[in-house]
């Protein structure tokens, strides 16, 4: 994948208002979780409107650090018996060990953090186990 080069502005429309920035220090902020502020991101923005686009890494990160920050916040709520094991999330889905992983640092699929393991909460498994029937394979 390529990053995209933009030069005027798709929001407001300003002609070769986009820049390069970086360095950026973002306040994140997750419905029902405290603020997370990450440092050191960069991506493209508007000198006229201040919209923009994430690089493609910052916006990995930003979904990695999400997804984090939700399992930490989760860990001190959620219970054992709502857990599933990765092993039990890959059969699932049917998906490799690897798979559940990625989709856990992606923030696609939620997890929290046990003894320093990452474990797949049960109820959004079954929720990604419905949505995977019916969407499209991207990700084969
Ligand atoms: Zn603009």
């Amino acid at each position: 994948m390529r990053e995209k080069k933009w030069k005027d502005c798709p929001a407001c429309g300003a002609k070769d208002s986009m820049h390069y920035k970086s360095g950026i220090t973002e306040q994140l902020k997750l419905a029902g979780y405290p603020p997370l502020e990450i440092n050191d991101l960069d991506g493209q923005f508007c000198t006229s409107c201040e919209e923009g686009f994430w690089s493609m890494n910052s916006e990995k990160q930003i979904s990695h650090s999400l997804a984090r920050h939700r399992a930490e916040c989760d860990s001190k709520t959620v219970v054992a018996a709502e857990l599933a094991s990765v092993k039990e999330a890959a059969a699932t889905l049917h998906l490799s060990a690897q798979g559940i992983h990625k989709m856990m640092d992606e923030g696609r699929l939620r997890y929290v953090l046990a003894g320093g393991l990452k474990l797949p909460i049960r109820k959004d498994l079954a929720r990604q186990a419905q949505t995977r029937q019916r969407a499209v394979h991207r990700h084969a």
